[in-house]
């Protein structure tokens, strides 16, 4: 028995994480890429750089780094020959390694990107990042985690036994991917044919935390992460159009609100505790009432920033008329938009998918209590690419894992689970 199922059938809410990367942490270290200002200046000191110019040489760096998207510190004209030297001696500006892209006829790519080994026996975790174009938006779904200690019973992810939490370096450098691979930075161009945004903006507009993983077990490399992607000088992403989706970590949502003031998203998915128990088992910990008054509570919280409640559509499990109209009653007073997700099937799960007709009904009702209700459009079927259910890679990191157990090795900062915890 998979661990995970055996983790499931014992009623456990979470595997155990037995090691775990520091925050702030950059393994594989040298690459100066996805770091933080903080960081970039501890790497100049490192080399001798005075104290006196720090200041001014972490702000070249960061302009060449996230503004320009360098990849050679020859690029770096404003900077001495001596200095790019000694740069390009000690650090490099290399990207995890993209593994495969896969291009859906709507013009979704998914990348499954390698992130740099963390130790002798580590080939690297490897995650999948998602880019969704639409005609005026380009939203990027990226991993926090790879895999998940928790155990969301209709989540693939869930599934997957090896788990350790990105360093915010890694989860930048999936933006970093991102705008490489569909041209998004000054003077590049987007591949050939590629479906981008065509008003004018940016390629990648909006980030979703909906990738791998659970953001708010992660909150430090998170809310550092999201620093350096919204930062005015570089990346320059508004953190209104950043979006950070939770299973319901209360305890850490206030400091995201205060932290990193971005969007919220609440996996809700059940409206009643004894069901939402079973399909999230983090409501064990912290049920629905407590979540609802954190979300209640979440800074900046108002009309033009609503919350997000994720509803993911079950057949005959949660998607009554019932469960439609306690979902709204549960809500009411939260400014709340409510996003039904068709359930994507994975090789295994023991849920279905709801009727369509079920699907309009249930929206319809929520609709008519004067919330929005988009149903989520499946996007990059063909590719296996919908956000939350980032899956192709789930058996070799199923092997890897046992591997590594077999012989008693952890890389650094990755979880070993324990089978039947
Ligand atoms: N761990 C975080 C973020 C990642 S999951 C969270 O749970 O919120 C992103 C979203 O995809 C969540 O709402 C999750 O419940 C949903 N999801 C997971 N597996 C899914 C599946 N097979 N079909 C549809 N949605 C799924
Ligand atoms: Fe983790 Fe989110 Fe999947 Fe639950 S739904 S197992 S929290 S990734």
């Amino acid at each position: 028995m998979a661990v995970s199922d055996a983790a499931r059938a014992a009623g456990f809410i979470e595997k155990t994480a037995e090691l775990s990367v520091a925050a702030g942490a950059a393994p594989g270290g040298a690459s100066l890429v996805g770091l933080t200002r903080d960081q970039l200046k501890d790497s100049l000191s490192a080399i001798g750089v005075p104290e006196r110019e720090l200041k001014m040489r972490v702000a070249q760096l960061w302009h060449w780094i996230y503004f320009r998207g360098a990849k050679d510190f020859a690029e770096m004209t404003n900077m001495g020959k001596e200095l790019r030297a000694k740069l390009a001696a000690a650090y490099t500006l290399a990207r995890p390694q993209v593994v495969s892209e896969q291009v859906s006829k709507d013009g979704t790519r998914k990348w499954l990107i390698r992130m740099a080994s963390t130790g002798p026996l580590d080939k690297g975790a490897e995650i999948e990042c998602v880019y969704i174009p639409e005609t005026d938006r380009g939203t990027l779904c990226v991993s926090s985690q790879v895999g998940c200690t928790l155990t969301c019973s209709f989540c693939h992810t869930g599934t997957q036994r090896l788990v350790r939490n990105l360093t915010s370096a890694e989860i930048v450098a999936q933006l970093i991917v991102a705008r490489d691979a569909i041209g998004d930075w000054p003077d590049a161009v987007p591949p050939e044919g590629a479906f981008v945004p065509n008003d004018g903006g940016r390629f990648v507009s909006n980030i979703v935390f909906m990738g791998m993983g659970e953001p708010l077990y992660n909150t430090d490399n998170v809310v550092a992460a999201i620093d350096v992607m919204s930062d005015g000088e570089g990346l320059s992403l508004s953190r209104r159009r950043i979006t950070v989706s939770t299973s319901g970590v209360v305890p850490q949502m206030e400091r995201l609100g205060t932290e990193a003031n971005t969007m919220l998203a609440i996996s809700l998915h059940a409206v009643r505790d004894e069901l939402r128990d079973e399909l999230v088992p983090i409501n064990r910990k912290y049920d629905i009432q407590q979540l609802l008054d954190a979300c209640r509570a979440y800074p900046g919280l108002s009309n033009a920033r609503r919350i997000t409640f994720e509803y993911v559509m079950l057949k005959g499990v949660n998607d009554s008329d019932a469960d439609a109209r306690k979902l709204v009653q549960l809500l009411k007073g939260i400014p709340a938009k409510i996003n039904l997700i068709p359930f994507n099937p994975w090789p295994g799960s023991k849920y279905e998918c709801s009727d369509w007709e079920r699907i309009e009904r249930f929206s319809e009702i929520v609709y008519r209590a004067g919330y929005a209700s988009p149903v989520r459009t499946p996007r990059g079927r063909d590719i296996l690419a919908a956000c939350g259910q980032l899956k192709s890679e789930t058996e070799k990191l199923r092997a890897r894992a046992r591997m590594m157990a077999e012989q008693g090795i952890g890389a650094e900062g990755v979880y070993a689970v324990r089978d039947g915890e």
